[in-house]
C-alpha cells in the first residue's frame, strides 16, 4: 500500500513536471481554442429571446475594481448601451459581446464618469463592425456637444486607421457618433419604440446637473428601469412600478463620511469638501430599497457603487438595513453581472459573465 502511494506521488510529480515544462505550449493551445470560439461566436445568439440587462461597469468616478457606469441592454438580438464609463467597452467584450454589435448608446447625463469611455466605445464599434454609418448616441440637450467633441478628439486616429487598413475595412462614413438629442415633455421622452422594444427617458433629480435622466425599458412583456444618477425621488418609484428589474445607483453616506474625515485629517480639504457635496445628489442603498419595496419590483440591482468596496464584507455596512426594507432579491452589482428575463416567463436570473 505504502509503495503504491509513493508510486502515485512520483507519477503525479512527473506529470506536474512535464506539464510545467510544456506550460507555454499548453497555454498556446488553450488560447487558440478560446480565440477561435470567441471569433466565431456572438454571445447574443446564445441568449434566449427576451430582455437582458448587464453591467459593463458598476462603479463611479473613484478608482477601484469596478469600471465606470455602463449598462448593457439586450432586447432580442439588439444591443444597446446606457452610459459609457471608463473600461465599459472592454468589459463588454470580455462578457462576450462584440463592440461591433452595438446598435446605439443612450446617455443619462454628462458627468465625466458616464462619458469618459465613449470615445473608445465609438472607435471599437467602428473597427469591430465595418459600419457605414456612425454610432447613434441619444441623450438630453447637450449630447451634440459631447459627440462633436469626441468626434474631433478621434479625428486624427480615424485618418491613421483608414490609411493603414483601407476604406474597405474601415468605411470612413462609419466613424464616430451621431448625436440624437431628445427633449423631455412633462418629464418624459420616448427614445425608441420599434420592433417590440420601447425605451423611455424620464427626468431624475441630480441637481445641479440638468438635465439628467433615467430609462425605462420594456420588451415582450419584460421590464427594467435604470435610475441614472439621482437622489431618491418619486419619479423612479413611479417608473419602476411592478418592473422585473430595477438597476439603481447607490451611495453609502457612512462610508463616504469616513473617506471625508480621512481626507480632512490628511489636510486634503478640497477632497473633504467633495465628499461632503456628493452626499446630497445620490441615493442611499436603504432609500433605493424602500423605492423597490414600494414599487414592488422583482429584483433590485445596485450599481454606480460609491464609494468603492475593496472587501466584499463591506457590502454589509454598505447595504445597512436594505434587506429588511426590501424583502425581494437584491445584489450589490459587480462588473460582468448579467440579469436575464426571457420572454414569456417571469424568470429573473442573475449570473456573472466575467
Ligand atoms: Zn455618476
Ligand atoms: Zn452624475
Amino acid at each position: 500500500m505504502r509503495r503504491l502511494f509513493i508510486g502515485l506521488v512520483v507519477v503525479i510529480g512527473i506529470a506536474a513536471a512535464v506539464g510545467y515544462a510544456f506550460r507555454g505550449q499548453i497555454a498556446l493551445a488553450l488560447m487558440q481554442s478560446v480565440v477561435e470560439k470567441n471569433m466565431a461566436n456572438n454571445a447574443i445568439n446564445e441568449l434566449p429571446d427576451g430582455l437582458h440587462v448587464g453591467l459593463c461597469g458598476s462603479g463611479a468616478p473613484m478608482p477601484g475594481e469596478r469600471g465606470g457606469p455602463c449598462v448593457i441592454v439586450i432586447a432580442g438580438k439588439r444591443l444597446i448601451i446606457i452610459d459609457s464609463g471608463t473600461g465599459g467597452v472592454r468589459t463588454l467584450a470580455r462578457m462576450g459581446f462584440g463592440p461591433g454589435s452595438i446598435e446605439r448608446v443612450l446617455l443619462t447625463h454628462f458627468h465625466s464618469d458616464h462619458i469618459d469611455g465613449l470615445g473608445e466605445m465609438m472607435l471599437q464599434r467602428w473597427v469591430g463592425g465595418t459600419h457605414t454609418t456612425p454610432l447613434p448616441i441619444h441623450g438630453p440637450e447637450g449630447v451634440d456637444r459631447i459627440v462633436a467633441g469626441f468626434n474631433e478628439a478621434y479625428a486624427l486616429d480615424q485618418g491613421y486607421r483608414i490609411a493603414h487598413h483601407g476604406a474597405d475595412v474601415l468605411p470612413p462614413s462609419g466613424f464616430g457618433g451621431t448625436a440624437s438629442p431628445f427633449a423631455l415633455v412633462d418629464g418624459e421622452a420616448t427614445v425608441i419604440d420599434d420592433g417590440g422594444l420601447k425605451i423611455t427617458a424620464f427626468k431624475v433629480d441630480h441637481t445641479p446637473i440638468e438635465p439628467a435622466v433615467g430609462y425605462r425599458i420594456s420588451y415582450k412583456g419584460r421590464t427594467a428601469v435604470i435610475s441614472g444618477d439621482t437622489k431618491a425621488i418619486p419619479m423612479v418609484e413611479k417608473q419602476a412600478e411592478g418592473v422585473d428589474l430595477l438597476v439603481h445607483e447607490a451611495l453609502s453616506p457612512e462610508l463616504v463620511n469616513m473617506l471625508g474625515a480621512a481626507a480632512k485629517k490628511a489636510g486634503r480639504d478640497n477632497l473633504a469638501k467633495i465628499m461632503h457635496d456628493i452626499l446630497d445628489y445620490h441615493t442611499t442603498p436603504e432609500e433605493a430599497a424602500a423605492i423597490a419595496a414600494r414599487a414592488k419590483v422583482k429584483f433590485l440591482l445596485f450599481y454606480h457603487i460609491v464609494p468603492p468596496l475593496p472587501l466584499s464584507a463591506l457590502e454589509v455596512p454598505f447595504l445597512g438595513k436594505s434587506r429588511e426594507i426590501y424583502s425581494g432579491p437584491l445584489a450589490v452589482g459587480r462588473d460582468g453581472d448579467f440579469v436575464s428575463m426571457p420572454a414569456g416567463s417571469t424568470e429573473v436570473a442573475i449570473s456573472n459573465r466575467l
